[in-house]
């Protein structure tokens, strides 16, 4: 069964337009895919195109005009407020700018336990730092970096940190929204290694949403385009971005 199955979803954002007119942007139309588990899935498409909309309604964070998202066999729009403060350890996000994202005042201990305190039945003191150390070694950093801040990283060091606190929950989704736009292509390259590490010894499941062809073709298992709303193509990454 997929993890993700996303069903006509369709987002209107209405504002109002010069001399008192209503105006609708239609963000995403009747949008459908599904995403299989232990699968980085892409979806790459230009400035505009709704990518940004669809994180948001697959993070519960935006309710759709008409449609719906099933989370691991549950419909989340329908799920009671309750059942999805449960329902989100379960998916997580990694957002573009890994600086603005990361509180620069908290210690890194601190950022990566964060999720961890919002849970029910959230672990005590010593549970969480190990659980902080076991994470940022397995994003490839020093249990010793938790005592420190954000602004004594690299760029790339402080999306590993990101990706640590996205990942802490044990969530089963991580929705990756230009989650290495930011960085220079070598670091890139190094994050992207890290996601399908992730992947294939973790079994996490990837949403990476981007504007860059290239470092979706790198990265993803499936791959879908959007453009004005919509989902234009999709497949395998190979048959996506064959060159003839
Ligand atoms: P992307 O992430 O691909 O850049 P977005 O999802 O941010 O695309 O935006 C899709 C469309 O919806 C754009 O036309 C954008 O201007 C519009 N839009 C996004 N958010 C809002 C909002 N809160 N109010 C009105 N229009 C919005
Ligand atoms: P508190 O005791 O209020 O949790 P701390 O600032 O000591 O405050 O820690 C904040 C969070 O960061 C804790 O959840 C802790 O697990 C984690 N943390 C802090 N320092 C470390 C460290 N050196 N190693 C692992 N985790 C740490």
């Amino acid at each position: 069964a997929p993890l993700l199955d996303i069903r006509r979803l369709s987002r209107d954002y209405a504002s109002g337009g010069l001399l008192g007119g209503k105006h609708v942007t239609r963000a995403l139309a009747e949008l459908s895919m599904t995403v299989a588990p232990g699968t980085i899935h892409g979806i790459v498409g230009e400035s505009g195109c709704g990518k940004s909309t669809l994180a948001r309604l697959v993070m519960a964070l935006d309710r759709p005009t008409s449609g719906s998202v099933h989370f691991d066999g549950e419909d989340l729009f329908r799920l009671s407020q309750r059942d999805l403060k449960r329902k989100r350890r379960d998916f997580q996000m990694v957002f573009q700018d890994p600086f603005g994202s990361l509180d620069p005042r908290q210690t890194v201990g601190r950022i990566v336990a964060e999720p961890l305190h919002v849970l029910e039945g959230s672990p005590g003191r010593a549970e969480r730092r190990d659980r902080v150390a076991a994470m940022l070694e397995a994003v490839g950093l020093a249990p010793d970096h938790a005592d420190r801040y954000p602004h004594a990283f690299s760029g790339g060091q402080r999306q590993r940190i990101a990706i640590a606190r996205a990942l802490i929950t044990e969530p089963k989704l991580v929705v990756a929204d230009e989650a290495v736009s930011a960085l220079d292509l070598s670091v890139q390259a190094q994050v992207l290694n890290l996601l399908m590490d992730l992947r294939d010894r973790r079994g996490v499941t990837f949403l990476f949403i981007t504007h860059n062809l290239a470092v979706v073709d790198a990265v993803a298992d499936r791959v879908g385009v959007m453009y004005r709303g919509r989902l234009v193509e999709s497949g395998p990454a190979q048959a996506v971005f064959a060159r003839p």
